[in-house]
């Protein structure tokens, strides 16, 4: 009786948390481990998926293709990935079912980073958009802490050498997370991996330099019509928009209000 209340409680805490739809994803999921009414066999490799036709087909118009009558696929019940690489293949599937990434299914010999991009190539190619989607968003997230690591020049690398993902969300995640740490990655006299990667990709160092050009247009405007307010009294600098004269002034260093006439007044850029 104790046990009945207290798993009513768990189960209202998580449904508070997930979505409605989280919990039809699970049960999609739970098809997987479950082939008995399987009616499709994906093979790539030496692997074998036992999977459903109204899972996979409603995911992917190449698969629902695949099955239609009158292919071989369609008859035979089974679909062979020839070109694919097994792993990738899996988290596709997995992602079918379960519509959830996990980047630690990269294996230690493949970045994690790299390892979305695989995702994302197969998703586009087996066109599952939603699949593709997720791994780009996660691929993103995770870019942001991993700029700095091989596994991310190695994935730029990857993402500017496939003409499908250049119409992808990828490209301008890449050189958004460079820009934003140009101070490191374009430091005076520092190689490092990404500025390697530029050098051997030309389209990679153009969108570099054109959203620098953009970061530095958008810098300036952000300075115009900022005036430098020097104090007379504690040679602090204050950087403010353009005061009115009639105003007194703050000094943050002196915790005081001085007229215009307390300060050196100067422009920062016209
Ligand atoms: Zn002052």
């Amino acid at each position: 009786m104790t046990a009945m209340a207290s798993t009513g409680n768990t189960a209202a805490a998580n449904s508070q948390q997930t979505k409605p739809n989280d919990n039809l994803y699970t049960a999609t999921q739970d098809l997987l481990t479950f082939p008995r009414y399987s009616d499709l066999t994906i093979t790539c490799g030496n692997r074998k998926w036992r999977v459903h036709k109204s899972v996979v087909c409603q995911r992917s118009p190449f698969f629902a293709k695949a099955c239609e009558g009158g292919f071989k696929e369609g008859s035979s019940g089974v679909i062979n990935l020839a070109e694919d690489d097994p792993i990738v293949v899996n988290e596709l599937i997995r992602h079918m079912y379960a519509f959830k990434i996990d980047d630690q299914a990269a294996l230690p010999w493949l970045g994690s980073l790299v390892f979305m991009v695989h995702v994302v190539i197969i998703a586009d190619k087996y066109d599952v958009p939603r699949v593709a989607k997720l791994a780009e968003t996660r691929f993103s997230e995770r870019a942001n802490t991993d700029w700095a690591t091989d596994d991310f020049a190695t994935a730029i690398e990857l993402i500017y050498g496939s003409t499908a993902l250049l119409k992808s969300e990828l490209p301008r995640c890449v050189v958004r997370v460079a820009l934003a740490h140009d101070h490191v990655v374009f430091a005076e006299g520092k190689r490092n991996a990404i500025r390697a990667v530029a050098d051997r990709v030309p389209e990679f160092a153009t969108a570099l330099a054109s959203g620098m050009h953009h970061k530095i247009a958008l810098t300036a405007q952000a300075v115009q019509g900022l005036k430098s307010y020097q104090c007379k009294h504690c040679h602090n600098v204050a950087f403010e928009k353009n005061m009115p004269a009639n105003l007194n002034i703050y000094c943050r260093s002196c915790n005081t209000f001085y007229p215009e006439s307390g300060f050196i007044v100067s422009t920062v850029l016209n």
